[in-house]
């Protein structure tokens, strides 16, 4: 995302991230790290095959299998704990939102088709606001329990190892949520326009939305079904399946995402809306989805899509995805967001100055490879996202009409020992620290200190190598720094995590002029 603010992300209050400093103290004492450290992930059962569960009849009377137990109630993500759950994965989501009004509540529904990586006694969604109605498994009520932003389903029977499940949960949704941070984020869930909605859920407002296994490296494939008074269209990510008529004059929209989305990138925007269709490179259908009266007046700046993708292209090989489109936010809400192939742009960007319009659709562009297609595994990746995205927004800037990228990475590498006391180092942020400048401009930092090392041409192989390799999966900082290494020729361990993680910027490679301003308490 960026913040299209005249206040820049980094300029919130540097305060104390009082988690993070007890959880280093704790840490020091050996405590809280363990725990944090040891559960559950990702990417399997981390537990001794001893928890797991042995052999035996199940409570419900099954001859044989793992004892079912609880699913976690998140992925383990030391920065945001609770956020996804273990026990499952989701194989598709299927929404459906019966919209009614803006700012009114609705009946929604949401559709998990789901496969169990464990035996399971109960599972969590993650669940915030709305108004619950009725949750069922395979067909048969099943209790449901909220405790936080966790849903806690028990099944009427538990569901075995492996086998496939489905999770039916009604809900009057309420399209006025939103929750605050103090970083570049400000404001996030629904976004009310005057008629209708768009959706900005980074980080983990998607729960506001629906149910769902939130976390940025957890994807599935989303079928949207949304049904809209007449005289109004509803928009989501990838394709338009189908626009049926309906009793009333209401309209079902039906949209398929095509590739695998995760949760906070999903996009669901109704309103007045034109579709303005092009095309980009080697005919990539162009759908930019502009509210009536802002069609011609944003033109301009969103006429020049096909050329950074053009330009994007040469840097980072293929866009990923099979569409891709600009939806013109009518909000007020200061910032852009990558939802997956369709970025949202608010028309405060669109309608003011050309150099300060590309530098958001760039970056958000840039986001469809890195941070979309190539999704982080855990939050303290994102540095690999925001900070790519700034980068390129930078690079293309310099070459259009903005200000010098150089110029830019010495005026960052002049603050980054403070940026790194305030907000931890590229690749430590802390929770409340997540998308502060550090993040942005410190980030794309770490990536010219690369190029500046290994030199533009082989920087330029490491980055279309990354996009490549990794699209369309889950990917980290150690992946990368492993890629740069193999694709250089050398081990660059020791030089990427001085810049990850150290408490002091290292010298930068090629300006042995540039020095780091004194860090202010
Ligand atoms: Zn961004």
């Amino acid at each position: 995302m960026t913040a299209t603010s005249t206040r820049p992300p980094g300029a919130a209050r540097p305060r104390r991230p009082r988690g993070a400093l007890a959880a280093a103290l704790l840490c020091a004492a050996g405590l809280l790290c363990a725990a944090l450290l040891a559960g559950p992930l990702p990417f399997g059962d981390q537990r001794p095959a001893a928890q797991r569960g042995t052999p035996a009849a199940g409570p419900s009377g099954a001859a044989s299998g793992p004892v079912p137990s609880p699913g976690a109630p998140g992925v383990g993500d030391p920065l945001l704990p609770l956020d996804g759950n273990g026990g499952y994965t989701v194989r598709r989501y299927t929404l459906a939102f019966d919209w009614r009004a803006p700012r009114t509540p609705f009946p929604a529904g949401a559709t998990i088709d789901a496969t169990a990586t464990q035996a399971l006694s109960r599972f969590h969604l993650d669940f915030a606001g709305n108004t619950l109605r009725q949750v069922t498994v395979d067909g048969e009520r099943a209790k449901a329990v909220r405790d936080g932003d966790e849903l806690v389903v028990t099944p009427a029977r538990p569901i075995r190892e492996g086998g496939a499940f489905t999770v039916h949960v009604d809900y009057t949704a309420d399209p006025t949520q939103q929750r605050e941070r103090d970083d570049a984020i400000r404001v996030y869930g629904w976004g009310p326009t005057p008629d209708g909605t768009v959706v900005c859920a980074q980080p983990n407002g998607a729960k506001m939305i629906f149910p769902v296994n939130d976390h940025p490296s957890l994807r599935a494939p989303v079928t949207f079904r949304i049904t809209t008074p007449p005289g109004l269209t509803a928009v989501a990510n990838g394709r338009l399946v189908e626009r049926a008529g309906r009793p009333g004059g209401r309209i079902r929209w039906t949209y398929d995402s095509e590739h695998p989305v995760a949760a906070q990138l999903v996009q669901l925007a109704i309103g007045r809306f034109t579709f303005a269709d092009s095309t980009g490179p080697r005919g990539l259908p162009v759908r930019d989805v502009v509210p009536d009266g802002l069609v011609g007046d944003t033109e301009d700046h969103r006429s020049r899509t096909a050329g950074h993708l053009a330009w994007l292209e040469r840097r980072l090989g293929p866009y990923p995805f099979r569409r891709y489109g600009v939806l013109v936010g009518d909000t007020d809400l200061p910032v852009a967001l990558e939802t997956q192939s369709l970025s949202v742009v608010p028309r405060a960007v669109l309608l003011g100055d050309r150099v300060r319009a590309e530098r958001d659709l760039v970056h958000e562009l840039v986001h469809q490879w890195t941070g979309n297609s190539v999704a982080i595994r855990r939050w303290s990746d994102l540095w690999l996202s925001e900070g790519h995205a700034r980068f390129y927004e930078r690079l293309y800037s310099d070459a259009h009409g903005g200000p010098g990228l150089e110029d830019a990475m010495r005026a960052a590498y002049e603050q980054h020992d403070q940026w790194r006391r305030d907000a931890g180092a590229p690749a430590e942020p802390a929770e409340p620290t997540l998308f502060t400048v550090m993040r942005y401009d410190g980030s794309a930092l770490v990536l010219y200190a690369l190029r500046e090392k290994v030199g533009e041409e082989v920087f330029e192989k490491i980055e279309r190598a990354w996009v490549t390799t990794y699209r369309g999966r889950v990917a980290g900082t150690r992946d990368f720094v492993r890629l740069a290494s193999r694709v250089a020729g050398e081990d660059l361990a020791p030089f990427l995590d001085a810049w990850l993680y150290g408490e002091r910027t290292p010298p930068m490679p090629g300006h042995p002029d540039w020095q780091v301003d004194p860090v202010l308490s």
